[in-house]
């Protein structure tokens, strides 16, 4: 679970080659800012921030690289609202980790709760399923939206 840094961002490549990608520079910087992030980002916050990084990638390739990256299992997405969605990775650097999600403006917020951990792994005991990962979304108004 909690694996080394690089491991993440040179799995998924290695994955992305297997699957006949071939690599390049925006896959890797796609990759290495996903792998730095605590937390899910939108397509745009993507884009914003290889800009601000000095690495020009198009919209049009982010969509496509995280599409790519999805169907390998390499990140999952959040979905926020009905059209909102942001990814994150799976088995990267980030912790361990659940979602707070306000759907009326889309901020999303982390959090972890060990008693949450501890219940999840008592019922995963009980279930007819060999649990292997588990996702947490809790859905509502953030306090900004709350008091409008
Ligand atoms: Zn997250
Ligand atoms: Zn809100």
């Amino acid at each position: 679970m909690a694996r080394a840094k690089h491991d993440w961002v040179s799995g998924a490549e290695q994955a992305l080659a297997d699957a006949g990608y071939r690599r390049g520079g925006a896959r890797r910087a796609v990759l290495e800012l996903l792998n730095e992030q605590a937390c899910a980002l939108s397509v745009l916050e993507i884009e914003d921030l290889l800009r601000a990084g000095e690495r020009r990638v198009s919209r049009a390739s982010i969509y496509r690289i995280l599409e790519e990256l999805e169907r390998l299992g390499a990140i999952q997405r959040v979905e926020i609202g009905q059209s909102m969605v942001r990814y994150e990775t799976i088995g990267g650097s980030k912790h361990h980790h659940h979602h707070l999600v306000c759907d009326h403006c889309g901020v999303l917020q982390p959090f972890s709760d060990p008693e949450l951990e501890r219940t999840i792994a008592r019922l995963s005991e009980r279930v007819p399923l060999v649990v292997s990962d588990h996702e947490v979304v809790l859905h509502g108004a953030c306090a900004d939206c709350e008091s409008r």
